[in-house]
C-alpha cells in the first residue's frame, strides 16, 4: 500500500522539479547549452524587439494579453486615506541572467546544434553554452497619489563578475541587461487608490544578436507593505441568473502573487495552485436502504422509496428552517470563503428540491399504483442487480442522486409529462453520472415492451465525437446485455431482443457503413472462416460469465439474417450488437450510442429515418427491417442484394428518450449546427410516434449558461437534477454530495511568458517525463533510498508509486 502522504510527497517533487526546470531555476540550469530565452517560459521577461512596430508598443501600457512579455504587474487596493501616512514599501527584486561561456574541454558536453542560424552560428554554439548568475536590487518607496516612481535594476555588480570570468566569449556591453521596477498610484473610486507593482524589461533586442541574452529569467517581486493596509477587491457578477460576489487581494499580469506574512508581504510568483474540493457523490443516507437487491424485491421496495421521500422532506424543512423569516431576497447571505451569494439564490435552490420532491413522489407513485410500471422498476434493479454481482460486487445499490434522477424522470417516460422540460444531470466526472442515465434506459426498454411496442429505437445516446471511450461502450452493453437477460425469462415483456447499435465513428475500420465491412474480417482471403473468430472491439469480455471466469465475446456470421452476432466463447451467450450502418438501419437496433454528427447524415441518407419510427414492415426473407417503398438492399458493394419491397405499413413508434452527454461541449458552431438536426429528428419523431415529442436528458459538467444553451439546443427549458444544496455544495446539510477529506485534484496554472502555449506544454511535459525517468533510475541504483525518501515500506510499492 502506498500512503497518501507517500505520493503527495512524490508529486510535489515531481511538481517542484517542472516548475523550476520551466523558470530555469534549478540547479541543473547553471549551464545550458542554445539560447537559454528558447528554454524558460515562466518568471521570464523578454526585451522588445527592434523593430518599428514593436517600439511603438512601449506605449501601451501592457494590459493585454500576449506571448513576448515585457513586464509583471501587481496591483493592491488601498483607502485613499492610507497613503496619508507616508507608508515606505521596501521591494526587492530578482531574476537570473545569462551570458556566453566557452565550454568546459570536455567533448561529452558537446550535444546537438542549434536549431537555427548560420553555420558559423552554429559551430559557435557548440563551442559554447550560457551561464547564470543571480541578481537582486532592493529599493524603498514611498508612493503619494496619482503618481509614478521608478528606478532601475542596478547590474554593475553582475556585470562585473561575468567580464571577469575568463570564460566569457564576449565582455557584456552596458545596454544588454536593463531592467526597471515601478510603484504606481492611480485612483480606483472615490475611496481607493491602486498601488500596482511593476517590473519590466527595458532592453532592447537587436534583429540579430546570438552574443548576448536580453531576456531575464525567474523575475519575482517581493515587496514588504510597511504600514499600508490593504482594502478587498470585490467582482459582482451574475451566475445562472444570481447575483454573485467573489473577493481577492490581488490583480496581476503575467503573474501570481501571494502573501508571506499576515497581509504586509507579499511575493510574485509565476505559477497559480488550486485544490479542487473532493466533494462525492453519498452513497447512503442513515436509515435509507438503495440496494439493488431490496429494490428489485416486490416486497421490500415500497418501504426504502417512502423512506426515502420522508428524508427528502425532512432536509427540506432543514433548508426551509435556516433561512431567517425577516430576511430581503437581494441581500447577501453571510460570506463563505472569498464568495458572496444572495438569500434569493438560496431560497431558488430549495424551491427547486420542493420541485424535485414532487417529481420523486409522482414516480414513487407510478411505481406503487400501476403494475406494469411497477414491473419495470423491479426489473431494471434486477438488471443492475445482476449487473454488478457479474461484476464481483455483491450487495451493491445506487448512489442517492442516481435513484433521485431515475424516479423524478419516471412521469415523463409513463405519463409523457414534461416533455418539453430538459433534465441536465449534473455531475462531475467519475460521479457515476452514466450509470444514472443507464438506468433510465433500461427503465425506456423495458417499458416500451410492457406496453406493446416489440421492436424499434426505445433510446438514444449521443457523444460528442472522441468523447467516446470503449470502457464506455462496454457499461452500457453489460447493461443493456443483463436486461436482455432479465427480459427473456419473463414473459410480461413480449417481442424483439433488446439489442444495441454502434452508430458512430467515420466509417473507419471499427465502425464502417456497410455489413460487409465487419464481415470481411471474419473470413479468409479464399472465404474461409478465420478459426478461431476475431474478438469484439467493443466488448471484449462477456458481462454473463461469472466474475473469475469470463469468456471472450467473438465475430460470428449470421448469414441467414445478413449480420454479425457477438458471442461468448465460454457460456456460448449470443448478443445483438450492431457496429455497422447498414446493420443498424435493418436492425434498428433498442439502444443506440452514436456521435452527434451521425445525424447530420439525416440530411444525406433516408434510411436514417428508420431509426425514428415510421412506416415499413420487416424483409420476408429475414433481413431485418425495411422503410416504406425501399428496397432491402439494393447498394453494389454490400455483402447482398435483396429486391424485397415494402409497403406503406404503420410500424413501431419512435424513440422516447434522448441522452446527450457531454452537453457542454455543443457550443459554438457545433452547438448551432447540431441544433438544426436536434430539431429535425425531433419532428420526425414526433410525425412517427402520434404526436409525441421525445424526453431530452443533457449530462452537462458546468452550469453557468446552460439554461441558454438548452433552450437554442432543443427549444426547451431545463430543470437540473441535483441542483446545488441551499447551503452549499458539500455542506452538512447536502442530501447529494459530502465532502471528503483533502483536495480531488490540485491543479497548478502555469502562464508562458516568451512561447506560446503549445509549445510551454510540451516542455511541460518533457520535465514530467524526466522526472519520472530519473525516479525510475534512482529506484534501480539504490531502492531503499528512494523508499526512505518517500516514506515506503517495499520496493514493489515503490515501483507502483512510479507508475
Ligand atoms: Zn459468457
Ligand atoms: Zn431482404
Amino acid at each position: 500500500m502506498i500512503s497518501i502522504s507517500s505520493q503527495e510527497m512524490f508529486v510535489e517533487d515531481m511538481v517542484n522539479y517542472i516548475l523550476s526546470r520551466m523558470a530555469g531555476d534549478h540547479d541543473q540550469d547553471e549551464f545550458v547549452d542554445g539560447k537559454p530565452s528558447r528554454k524558460f517560459l515562466i518568471g521570464t521577461l523578454a526585451a522588445r524587439k527592434d523593430t518599428s512596430t514593436d517600439l511603438m508598443k512601449i506605449k501601451d501600457n501592457d494590459t493585454k494579453a500576449s506571448i513576448r512579455i515585457h513586464r509583471l504587474k501587481a496591483s493592491v487596493l488601498v483607502k485613499k486615506t492610507a497613503l496619508q501616512l507616508n507608508p515606505e514599501i521596501k521591494i526587492k527584486a530578482t531574476g537570473y541572467v545569462y551570458y556566453k561561456v566557452k565550454k568546459n574541454s570536455g567533448s561529452d558536453q558537446i550535444s546537438k546544434v542549434s536549431e537555427s542560424g548560420s553555420i558559423s552560428d552554429e559551430q559557435d554554439d557548440i563551442k559554447s553554452q550560457w551561464k547564470r548568475l543571480a541578481f537582486d536590487h532592493n529599493r524603498n518607496f514611498t508612493p503619494s497619489s496619482n503618481n509614478t516612481i521608478e528606478e532601475h535594476v542596478d547590474f554593475s555588480n553582475i556585470m562585473t563578475i561575468a567580464n571577469h570570468d575568463p570564460l566569457i566569449r564576449k565582455k557584456t556591453a552596458d545596454d544588454v541587461w536593463n531592467a526597471k521596477i515601478s510603484v504606481q498610484t492611480s485612483d480606483f473610486d472615490e475611496h481607493h487608490i491602486l498601488v500596482s507593482f511593476n517590473y519590466e524589461n527595458c532592453g532592447i533586442e537587436p534583429l540579430k544578436d546570438s552574443d548576448f541574452e536580453r531576456t531575464i529569467f525567474n523575475c519575482k517581486l517581493s515587496v514588504d507593505l510597511g504600514n499600508l493596509e490593504v482594502e478587498e477587491f470585490c467582482d459582482e457578477y451574475l451566475y445562472e441568473g444570481h447575483k454573485q460576489r467573489y473577493y481577492y487581494d490581488f490583480r496581476t499580469i503575467n503573474c501570481q502573487a501571494e502573501w508571506i506574512d499576515n497581509k504586509k508581504q507579499f511575493m510574485t510568483g509565476h505559477w497559480g495552485k488550486f485544490l479542487q474540493e473532493n466533494i462525492r457523490p453519498r452513497s447512503s443516507i442513515s436509515g435509507l436502504n438503495l440496494l439493488f437487491s431490496d429494490l428489485m424485491s416486490p416486497d421490500d421496495f415500497i418501504p426504502s422509496l417512502d423512506k426515502l421521500v420522508v428524508e427528502m422532506k425532512k432536509y427540506l424543512e432543514y433548508y426551509r428552517n435556516n433561512v431567517p423569516a425577516s430576511v430581503s431576497r437581494d441581500e447577501f447571505q453571510p460570506r463563505t470563503g472569498n464568495r458572496e451569494k444572495t438569500w434569493n439564490e438560496r431560497i431558488e435552490h430549495i424551491r427547486q428540491f420542493e420541485c424535485l420532491i414532487l417529481r420523486i413522489e409522482s414516480g414513487i407513485n407510478l411505481v406503487k399504483s400501476r403494475s406494469r410500471v411497477k414491473d419495470v422498476f423491479l426489473k431494471t434493479n434486477e438488471t443492475f442487480n445482476n449487473y454488478y454481482i457479474s461484476r464481483g460486487v455483491s450487495y451493491a445499490g445506487w448512489r442517492v442522486f442516481q435513484l433521485v434522477f431515475f424516479l423524478a424522470s419516471i412521469e415523463s417516460i409513463v405519463e409523457e409529462k414534461d416533455l418539453d422540460v430538459v433534465d441536465v444531470l449534473h455531475v462531475d466526472t467519475g460521479g457515476g453520472k452514466s450509470e444514472a442515465y443507464f438506468a433510465l434506459v433500461s427503465f425506456t426498454a423495458f417499458y416500451e415492451r410492457v406496453t406493446g411496442k416489440k421492436d424499434g429505437v426505445s433510446a438514444i445516446v449521443k457523444f460528442p465525437l472522441r468523447m467516446l471511450s470503449i470502457q464506455q461502450l462496454e457499461r452500457i452493453s453489460g447493461i443493456i446485455i443483463h436486461a436482455e437477460k432479465v427480459r427473456g425469462r419473463s414473459p410480461t415483456f413480449p417481442g424483439f431482443p433488446f439489442t444495441l447499435g454502434y452508430y458512430v465513428g467515420n466509417r473507419d475500420e471499427e465502425f464502417p457503413a456497410l455489413y460487409q465491412e465487419v464481415r470481411k474480417r471474419l473470413y479468409h482471403k479464399d472465404g474461409k472462416l478465420i478459426t478461431p473468430p476475431p474478438i469484439s472491439l467493443v466488448l471484449s469480455k462477456c458481462p454473463l460469465c461469472p466474475p473469475e471466469e469470463k469468456g471472450d465475446i467473438r465475430l460470428h456470421d449470421d448469414p441467414d439474417h445478413k449480420r454479425i452476432l457477438h458471442k461468448c466463447d465460454r457460456c456460448k451467450s449470443e448478443f445483438y450488437i450492431y457496429t455497422s450502418d447498414r446493420e443498424i438501419f435493418r436492425w434498428r437496433p433498442t439502444v443506440i450510442v452514436s456521435t452527434v454528427d451521425k445525424w447530420a447524415a439525416l440530411s444525406q441518407q433516408r434510411r436514417i429515418r428508420s431509426l425514428l419510427g415510421g412506416c415499413g414492415s420487416l424483409c420476408p426473407d429475414g433481413h431485418g427491417f425495411i422503410p416504406s417503398g425501399d428496397r432491402c438492399e439494393e447498394k453494389t458493394d454490400e455483402a447482398f442484394q435483396c429486391d424485397n419491397v415494402r409497403a406503406d405499413e404503420r410500424s413501431s413508434a419512435g424513440p422516447r428518450l434522448s441522452i446527450q452527454d457531454e452537453m457542454h461541449l455543443l457550443r459554438e458552431c457545433f452547438g448551432t449546427i447540431s441544433s438544426h438536426f436536434e430539431g429535425l429528428v425531433e419532428a420526425l419523431v414526433e410525425d412517427t410516434s402520434s404526436g409525441r415529442k421525445l424526453k431530452h436528458i443533457a449530462m452537462s459538467a458546468t452550469l453557468n449558461g446552460s439554461k441558454d444553451q438548452i433552450k437554442e439546443l432543443y427549444h426547451k427549458d431545463s430543470f437540473v437534477i441535483p441542483e446545488q444544496c441551499p447551503e452549499g455544495v458539500g455542506s452538512p446539510n447536502d442530501f447529494f454530495f459530502e465532502k471528503l477529506d483533502g483536495p480531488k485534484r490540485i491543479v497548478y496554472g502555469l502562464k508562458p511568458n516568451v512561447r506560446d502555449n503549445h509549445y510551454a506544454a510540451l516542455r511541460t511535459l518533457l520535465h514530467f517525463a524526466e522526472f519520472i525517468i530519473g525516479a525510475q533510475r534512482d529506484l534501480n541504483s539504490n531502492s531503499s533510498d528512494f523508499c526512505s525518501r518517500y516514506l515506503i515500506e517495499e520496493p514493489i510499492d515503490a515501483q507502483c508509486l512510479i507508475n
